[in-house]
This record gives structure tokens, sequence and C-alpha cells, in this order.
């Protein structure tokens, strides 16, 4: 694939020796896949780049000095005006359904993969900059992101990886000293993202969508290799790699479901092949509690609603099943006995979400045994939150007081708005919680881990943002992401960051924005 103009602009190579001790020690597996994988680029200058945050702890478990990146040779680089000696930025090529929609070709349009750094784990993360300029997937676009949008990213995708769930992560942010055109103009910045991989879903059906299954098979062999090793001596590769892609899905959105995540914009292009939450948007947790839920302003149908996700997450890996198909049948030795071998794979996720929803939502509710009525008492409760407006978050956080003892119920009560609604259902838990063998003590402790007193609040985000963007201060962007990088710790003096939106205060709508 050609470049566009812009990535003819030369850019200088950081040479060993005035990189001082920045050291990326850049692997590129990516790029040596086959040409039509990506197209390659460099990311486009940008005027005045300022810092706006490294992440210490994760620049250290990538091998990466957080003092060499504040540095203003390191901000140069994750701005993209300097292209460290090692990396080979390019842009991946991909597909992608948007809101059921099949678009063939979308790929990076305003991104650029750095490379891949092996972390002190062992696993191989992507570095990418996000935001950094057009590429020859920007289509109409203009390459960039808003700071707006790469605040929000950085935050919420620190919370969920501090909260436990699998997703990219935030290296860095920086300002662009641009304006980019959005509804207003508005502040240009680019994060640098760190991800297990970036393949999506997509990504596999770029290729079958062209009948190109030399490359479904390549891809197929790259993501078993990275993701899914112990899958490459199994006697059906392609089969074990569906499977392993969609056991992941399925416990991921559960997770986000036990958190109130909405995801928001679940395309085929924003669902990673490594069970990474990736492509952070319109995303938003929810309040009070209400199944039917939608933030994002675009998703009119309410087809990535949060009770839809488990839903829109399986229609997503039968995209990836109908991608892989050449390959299974090829494994199976007959179309029909290909087409089986999805079904039948398929079919696991709702079982294994099933699982998956259960078990943690027993976790919230102080419960280590499995006992008949388990699964009404928390559907009992769940309808008594929808029908009281109660706080998803905070009603179980606050169970894990009062399930030492009827002291606590206070706190809980309050939430709902008839508060009788939830002494009907405690005394049903209550009797349950007869039959459990373990200590108050320690139930509380485990349901303390279960569930976070702190998610990051949309009409806080919402205000970190107004006053990075109108006011140039990024105080309430760092104090919140220490907050939320925290979120089961019960600390003194953060009620601002633990109570609800007050009604005058309360977002209902988020907007993509990029
Ligand atoms: P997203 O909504 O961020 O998942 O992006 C969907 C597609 O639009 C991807 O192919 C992106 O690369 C592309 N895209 C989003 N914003 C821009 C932009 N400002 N310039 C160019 N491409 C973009
Ligand atoms: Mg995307």
């Amino acid at each position: 694939m050609s470049s566009t103009d812009d990535s003819a602009i030369e850019l200088p190579i950081v040479s060993s020796q005035d990189r001082g001790s920045v050291r990326f020690d850049f692997d590129n597996t990516y790029a040596r896949l086959p040409e039509r994988f990506y197209a390659r680029v460099n990311p486009t200058h940008v005027r005045a780049p300022r810092l706006i945050q490294v992440n210490s702890e994760l620049a250290l478990k990538l091998r990466l000095e957080p003092d060499v990146l504040e540095s203003p040779l390191g901000i140069e680089i994750l701005a993209g005006n300097q292209v460290v000696e090692g990396s080979e930025p390019l842009a991946q090529a991909y597909s992608g359904n948007q809101f059921g929609n099949f678009v063939p070709l979308l790929g990076d349009g305003r991104t650029n993969l750095l490379g891949e750094i092996v972390g002190l784990d062992g696993v191989r993360y992507d570095i990418q900059l996000k935001g950094s300029g057009p590429t020859p997937f920007s289509r109409r676009g203009d390459g960039r992101a808003a700071l707006g949008p790469v605040l929000r990213e950085y935050l919420v995708s620190e919370a969920m990886a501090a909260l436990g769930v699998p997703t990219t992560r935030a290296l860095a942010a920086v300002t662009t000293g641009q304006s980019v055109v959005r509804e207003t103009v508005v502040p240009g910045a680019v994060l640098t993202r760190v991800a297990a991989s970036h393949l999506r879903v997509g990504t596999f059906q770029y290729f079958a969508s062209r009948g190109d299954t030399d490359g479904i098979r390549v891809l197929a062999d790259y993501a078993i290799a990275r993701h899914y090793p112990e899958v490459a001596q199994s006697k059906q590769p392609y089969r074990a790699l569906l499977d392993g892609v969609i056991s992941r899905h399925a416990h991921l959105v559960a997770q986000w479901m036990l958190l109130g995540f909405i995801h928001g914009v679940m395309n085929t292009d924003n669902t990673s092949i490594s069970g990474e939450t990736i492509d952070y948007g319109p995303c938003a947790f929810m309040e009070a509690y209400e199944p039917r839920k939608v933030f994002s302003s675009i998703d009119r149908q309410g087809r990535y609603a949060y009770s839809n996700q488990p839903h829109a997450a399986h229609w997503n890996l039968t995209r990836l099943a109908e991608a892989l198909l050449p390959l299974l049948v090829l494994e199976e030795g007959s179309e029909d006995a290909g087409v089986a071998s999805a079904y039948a794979t398929l079919a696991a996720f709702g079982p294994q979400f099933e699982a998956a929803h259960r078990e943690g939502l027993r976790r919230k509710l102080g419960l280590t045994t499995e006992r008949e009525g388990d699964a009404e008492l928390a559907q009992d409760l769940l309808d008594r939150l929808a029908a009281n407006a109660a706080d998803f978050t905070l009603t179980f956080r606050r169970l894990s007081d009062a399930v030492t003892g009827p002291e606590g119920d206070a706190g809980v009560r309050v939430l709902f708005s008839d508060p009788a609604a939830y002494d009907v259902w405690s005394a049903a838990w209550r009797r349950r919680l007869e039959e459990e063998p373990g200590t108050a003590e320690g139930r509380a402790a485990m349901m303390r881990a279960a569930s976070p007193i702190v998610i990051p609040r949309n009409h806080l985000v919402e205000a970190m943002i107004a006053a990075a963007v109108e006011r140039q201060d990024f105080q309430p962007f760092e104090e919140f992401l220490e907050v939320v990088s925290n979120p089961y710790e019960d600390k003194p003096g953060m009620e601002r960051y633990i109570l609800p939106a007050r009604p005058e205060e309360c977002v209902t709508q988020t907007f993509c924005g990029t």
C-alpha cells in the first residue's frame, strides 16, 4: 500500500548517542508480516508538544525509564516528532462492522504502531501513538485526536486495569500545541497506548472479505503465537483459537457487566483478539441501575445498551467465526463440518458468560457456595435496583458493610427510592447467608474485592475534561487518576469521588467526539 504525502515528511532518526538512555528495545514482528497487512507510515510532526502525564509504573514494566520519557526528547518521541531507532512505524489494515454495517476498509486512520516491547512479565506489548497524524486509512479524517477523548481514554483504561479488567493501557499523553476541529475547535493530543496487541475481529474480516485465505492463515498463526501459544500443538489449532477468543470475551463481558461498564461502541473493529477492552470512545459506567441504559449519542437503537453487551459480543464473535471459516473447513475436511465446528464453538459463549457472571454476582453477594435459588436472589436484587433507581456500584459496595450486621443496612437503604424494597430483599439474603461457612469478616473482605468503591463517575470525567480543555488545568485529571488507580480502597475524604451525581450533575449522554 502506498503512503500519503504526510509520510514523506522526513523525520529525524534518534541515533544511539543522542537518545541518551532512551532505550526502546523495539521488536517489530508485525512489520515482518506480509506488506498487505499494513501501510508503513511515520507519525506527522506537531508544533509544540507538551507533556500531560507519563505512567511511570507502566513504563517500568516495559523497561522504559519514566524520567527519560518526561525529558524534552521523550516528549518529542511521545508526540511522534522523533522516531526512535528500531521503531518501524506502521498503520494496520482492518475492516469492521460498524453498528452492524460492514465496512471493508477501515484501518488505523490516526494511529501509528511504533513497535513492540517485551515487558518484565515476558508479554509482548504493542506501543502505539493515537492521534499521531493521517495515514493511508484516514479516509476523510484528520488523523488527530482531541484532548478530551485522550484524557477520557487514559483515565478510564487505567481505571479498568486497576479494577482487574483486561484492557489496553495508557503509557503517556501529550498535547500537540495544535487545534483540531470537531463540533468546536479543541486542543489536539496524542495518547501512547499499550496493548497485548491491536489485532481485532476486523483484522480477520479484512482478509476474509478479500477472499485472501492465505492472509487469514498468516494472521491466525500470528494470533496463536502471540496470544494463544498453548493451542499451537492442538490437532485443530484454528478451532482452538476461536475457542480461546470466545472464552476470553465471555469472561471480559461478564466483568464489564459486574462493574456496570458500558463500552458504547462494540463494533467488530473494536473487538480485540487478545480479549482486552479496546477503543474507549463514548464509554461510561452506569450509575442508577437500568438494564437498557445507553450513553452514546450515536447508539440510537440501543444496539450496545448495557444489557445487550453479551449479545453484541456473541454477534461479533460470530463474525470472527465466519472469517475463520475457510480455515475451519480445511481443518474439518468439509464445508458442512467446518460450519458445524463454528456453531459448536460459538455455542460455548452463552454458558461461559453466564457462569462467569453468576460466579461474579455470588462474590458480590458474599456467597462462596452454590445453592439453588442464588440466581433468583441476585436477580431479585437487580430488579429492585432498577425499580428504585439505586446506584449499582454503591449498593454492592455497601452490602459489604451490611454483611457484618444490620447496622450496615442504613447505608444501602438510602440508595433506594423506596428503602423498604431493600428490607424485603435483605431479609432473604440474610437467611441465605446463614447457610454459608466462614466468618462475616471474611465475606466482607471477599465482597469488597468484588465491588469497587470508586468508578470513574461520568460527571467527574466531564468536569475533569472541561478543566483541561477550557482552563488548561490538569490537576483534576491527576487527582482523579490517582483515585481510580485504587478503586477497591476506602480512604477518608473521598466522598466527592464516591457519591453518585446529584440530579443536576447527571450526565445522560456521551459523545465520541474523537
Ligand atoms: P473508532 O471510532 O475510533 O474506533 O474509529 C473507527 C475508524 O475511524 C478507524 O478506522 C479509525 O482509524 C478511524 N478514525 C477515527 N477518527 C479518525 C480521525 N480523526 N482521522 C482519521 N481516521 C479516524
Ligand atoms: Mg476503533
